[in-house]
């Protein structure tokens, strides 16, 4: 039977750890940290991605604000809001909910973002820094994984690690952090286009599914005694539920439960620990901004 790495239990030590650190920091005359969120359309789970942000950082004493922005504004139009929280002083974290309106290229949008409020950590000169090993706002899910590691007390030094799924917010940011010096493990990262995808995935030692399909990894993917980290969110229909839908992760838990040595649940897992971070991330900003 596997340890649950319950993102609940590590995603309130992370809170608090930052709010004793916010504490601290107003103890020390500072205002509170100030982020700034901006909503583009009614996405229904942007805004309750919003909402939650709203209420982490309302938990821990971190200022937010969120500026929506009807799903038809121009790109220009959303470039000059984003232009003004920039040169606002007192905006110290500022990030746009993705996805973006399709008339919108979500890129160009993120690269207007000034790198030293860019608390999503999607910038080009952010992930440039991460890959260099530099200090940088790091994306909040994979940074979210490596600090589960770490409270957990994982070792990954020597790991096959295998990252299934290679997106710019996920797969690509967590396998450099997985690879660098301070963590030493031997990363492949998978995607659909992999040959044989389970012969990679048996041999993993800690296993990441961030691919975006319920139950994608069964029991048969997984070699005993693995660390398997489910990022996956996927909402599957459900007429018991009162949304009619209920979260699966893209591990079949159930099934992969009894060979892992440590496992994620969804949802309570990964996703939790996305939203603790960005309140790190807020607090470095902060204070990044006050030492300007
Ligand atoms: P993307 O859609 O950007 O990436 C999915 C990846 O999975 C791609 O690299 C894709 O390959 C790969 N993939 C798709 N099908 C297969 C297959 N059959 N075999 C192998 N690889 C495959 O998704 P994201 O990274 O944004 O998100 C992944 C999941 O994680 C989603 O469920 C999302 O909701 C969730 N998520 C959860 C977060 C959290 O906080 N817990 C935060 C962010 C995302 P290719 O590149 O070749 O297309």
């Amino acid at each position: 039977m596997a340890h649950l790495l319950d993102g609940s239990t590590l995603a309130d030590q992370v809170k608090s750890d930052v709010s004793a650190a916010l504490d601290a920091w107003t103890a020390e005359g500072h205002r509170p940290p100030y982020l700034s969120v901006v909503l583009v359309g009614t996405n229904p789970a942007s805004e309750a991605y919003v909402r939650g942000k709203e209420r982490d950082a309302a938990e821990v004493g971190i200022e937010t604000d969120t500026i929506r922005l009807e799903a038809d504004i121009a790109e220009a139009d959303l470039l000059e809001q984003v232009e003004d929280l920039n040169a606002d002083p007192s905006v110290d974290g500022l990030l746009v909910q993705l996805p973006l309106p399709d008339h919108i290229d979500d890129r160009t949008v993120i690269d207007a973002i000034d790198p030293a409020k860019d608390v999503d950590g999607f910038h080009p000169q952010n992930l440039g820094r991460l890959l260099l090993g530099n200090p940088s706002f790091i994306p909040a899910t994979p940074y979210g994984i490596v600090e589960m590691l770490d409270r957990a007390e994982i070792d990954v030094e020597g790991m096959n690690a295998v990252i299934v799924g290679r997106s710019n917010i996920v797969g690509k940011p967590l396998a450099t952090l997985l690879m660098q010096r301070d963590r030493n493990a031997t990363v492949t990262v998978c995607h659909s286009r992999t040959r044989n995808l389970t012969a990679h995935t048996r041999e993993a030692d800690l296993l990441v599914a961030a691919v975006g399909r319920a139950h994608f990894i069964g029991a048969d993917q997984v070699q005993d005694g693995a660390v398997v980290i489910d990022v996956g969110i996927n909402r599957v229909d459900d007429d018991s539920r009162e949304k009619g839908y209920r979260l699966e992760g893209d591990v079949d838990f159930d099934a992969v439960e009894p060979r892992a040595s440590y496992i994620t649940p969804v949802p309570g897992g990964v996703g939790l620990m996305t939203r603790a971070m960005l309140l790190q991330n807020t607090l470095t900003a902060a204070r990044q901004n006050a030492d300007a």
